[in-house]
């Protein structure tokens, strides 16, 4: 992917301020840092989305979030650590290179996130399900 961003930050081709890497992932500081300690893990290969990651890239992935975010907590001490994932422009990705934000809260700061809660019933629930297992 050639005019892919984070592809380039990969590459080395646009600078990027990076804090781990491994053979398969990549975190830097989010330019657009929410909060201070924003960073974006990001799989070293083009993938679009996380329906694009071979088994192997997405448990390496977590690893990689699992290790930057303890870093992250024990540097700065945070009150609470938040990790957002978006696939798709309606999910609000605005890079289409798979990516996971590990973001540092504190009480009070302006981050909110919409939650509308439905409770939908059980028959609602267990027809879902039912549709999700039959995919696996
Ligand atoms: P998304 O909305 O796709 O989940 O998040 C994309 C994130 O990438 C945004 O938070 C944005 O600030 C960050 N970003 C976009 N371009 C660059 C860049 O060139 N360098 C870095 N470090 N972050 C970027
Ligand atoms: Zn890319």
């Amino acid at each position: 992917m050639d005019d892919c961003v984070f592809c380039r930050i990969v590459r080395g081709e646009i600078p990027s301020t990076r804090v781990w890497e491994d053979d398969l992932t990549v975190a830097f500081m989010d330019i657009g840092s929410v909060n201070p300690g924003h960073l974006l893990v990001a799989t070293k290969a083009h993938a679009e989305n996380l329906y694009g990651l071979d088994d192997g890239t997405a448990a390496a992935v977590m690893r990689s979030v699992a290790r930057v975010g303890r870093a992250v907590q024990s540097a700065l001490s945070p009150d609470g650590l938040s990790l957002y994932q978006a696939n798709g422009a309606a999910a609000g990705q605005t890079v289409f290179h798979f990516h996971v934000h590990v973001l540092p809260r504190w009480k009070g700061d302006a981050m909110d996130l919409v939650w509308p809660v439905r409770n939908p019933g059980r028959q609602e629930l267990e027809e879902t399900a039912a549709r999700i297992r039959a995919a696996l």
